[in-house]
C-alpha cells in the first residue's frame, strides 16, 4: 500500500491504485472485471451489497437488492449473510445496523453524509424538547441514530400523516426534520399543534415551484411524480387546486411509491421531482415512458460519492464499518419500530 501527500491520496491496493480525493474515492472504472470482482468477493465474505434508488447506475446495476432506506433496512435484517455493504449515505447505514444488530454492516465511504440528517443534532432536539415537555417527537428516517433514540415515533414520506394523525389531538408534537414534508403533513392533517423543524435537504430543495411550473406547462400531457421532500411540492398541490395542472396528474410519492405509480401510469410522459438517480429505475420499471427529470442538476453529491472504487476498497479491505453504541441502538429501534406498526410506512427516502 502507498500514500502520497498532495491535495489526492492514492492506495493501491494489489494491482489497482485508487485515488482518494474531495468527492471520494476514484480511478476505477466500473468494468466487466470490476463487476466480477466485486461479486466474488461478495460472496468471499459471504456479504449482501444493497443500494439505494439514488446510487450511481453501475452501483445500483451491481448490487443485489436496489430500494430505498426502510425497504433495504429491512432485507439487511432479513437476509442470511455475515455482512451488508450499504451504497447509500450514512444515516441509512445506520438504520440497517438499528434493525440488525448482529451483522456486521459497511458503507463504501463514510464520509457520505446527509444535508437534511445533519440539519438537527441530537443536542439540538434535547433543546428543542426542553421546550416543548409534553409533546410527542416525530421524526422522518432521514436523521441521525442518536436523534433517532430522542424521537418518540419514526416515519417515512408514506406514513408521515398517518402517524401525526395517530396523535392525541390534544399533545403538541414536534416534526423534523424536514420542513416541507412537515408542511405537507400539518396540510393534510389540518392540525395547528404541529411545530416544524426548519431542515431541508439541499437537493430536493433546489427543486423550486417555478421550474415545475414551467415543465407542467410545457408538457401539459404529463404525469407529475413528485418526492414530499421537494420544494416544489407545495406549489404543485397549489397548481393543481387553481387547475393550472390537473390534480389527478399530480402525485406526491415516496421513492417506492414512485416505482409502483411508473408500473401503473398510462401516461406516455412522466416530470419527476426528486434526486435524479432514481430516474434509472423508473427507466427499468417501465421501459415504454419517457420519465423526465423537474431539474436534472438535482443529484445528491453524497450519494454520488459510493462511487465503483470506494465498493472495491469497502470490499477488498473491510472499510468502513458502521457501528451505533447499544444503548442509542435500543432506543431508536423503538421508536423505528413504531413506525412499522402504524399505517404503510413504505419506504422511505
Ligand atoms: S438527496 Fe438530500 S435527503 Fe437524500 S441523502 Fe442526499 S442530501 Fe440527504
Amino acid at each position: 500500500m502507498s500514500i502520497t501527500t498532495d491535495a489526492r491520496t492514492s492506495v493501491d491496493i494489489n494491482d489497482v491504485t485508487i485515488f482518494d480525493g474531495p468527492g471520494g474515492y476514484t480511478g476505477v472504472e466500473p468494468t466487466a472485471e470490476w463487476a466480477d470482482e466485486v461479486l466474488a468477493l461478495a460472496k468471499q465474505r459471504n456479504a449482501t451489497i444493497l443500494a439505494h434508488n439514488y446510487q450511481l447506475p453501475a452501483i445500483q446495476d451491481i448490487a443485489h437488492h436496489v430500494g430505498d432506506s426502510l425497504a433495504l433496512s429491512r432485507i439487511a435484517a432479513e437476509v442470511d449473510s455475515d455482512e451488508i455493504i450499504f451504497c447509500g449515505v450514512h444515516f441509512m447505514a445506520e438504520t440497517a445496523k438499528i434493525l440488525s444488530p448482529d451483522k456486521r454492516v459497511m458503507i463504501p465511504d463514510e464520509r457520505a453524509g446527509c444535508s437534511l440528517a445533519d440539519s438537527i443534532t441530537a443536542d439540538e432536539l434535547r433543546a428543542w424538547k426542553a421546550e416543548y415537555p409534553d409533546a410527542v417527537v416525530v421524526s422522518y428516517v432521514n436523521t441521525t441514530a442518536e436523534v433517532k433514540g430522542l424521537t418518540d415515533i419514526c416515519c417515512t414520506s408514506s406514513n408521515a400523516v398517518d402517524v401525526v394523525a395517530s396523535i392525541d389531538p390534544d399533545r403538541e408534537v414536534l416534526f423534523l426534520p424536514d420542513q416541507f414534508l412537515g408542511a405537507h403533513v400539518k396540510r393534510e392533517t389540518g392540525r395547528d399543534n404541529v411545530y416544524i423543524w426548519a431542515g431541508e435537504c439541499h437537493v430536493h430543495a433546489g427543486i423550486n415551484g417555478d421550474e415545475l411550473a414551467d415543465q407542467a406547462s410545457s408538457h401539459p400531457d404529463a404525469d407529475l411524480f413528485i418526492h414530499p421532500e421537494c420544494g416544489c411540492a407545495t406549489s404543485a398541490l397549489y397548481l393543481a387546486g387553481e387547475g393550472a395542472v390537473p390534480a389527478d396528474k399530480v402525485k406526491i410519492l415516496s421513492t417506492g411509491g414512485m416505482l409502483d405509480a411508473a408500473r401503473e401510469t398510462r401516461a406516455k410522459q412522466v416530470l419527476v421531482a426528486t434526486e435524479v438517480g432514481m430516474l434509472h429505475q423508473l427507466r427499468k420499471a417501465a421501459p415504454g415512458v419517457d420519465f423526465q427529470a423537474v431539474n436534472d442538476r438535482a443529484s445528491c453529491p453524497y450519494m454520488k460519492m459510493i462511487t465503483p472504487a470506494a465498493l472495491l476498497r469497502c470490499l477488498r479491505e473491510g472499510k468502513d464499518e458502521v457501528d451505533v453504541a447499544p444503548d442509542v441502538a435500543e432506543r431508536a429501534r423503538k421508536s423505528v419500530q413504531r413506525m412499522i406498526e402504524i399505517g404503510n410506512p413504505g419506504s422511505g427516502e
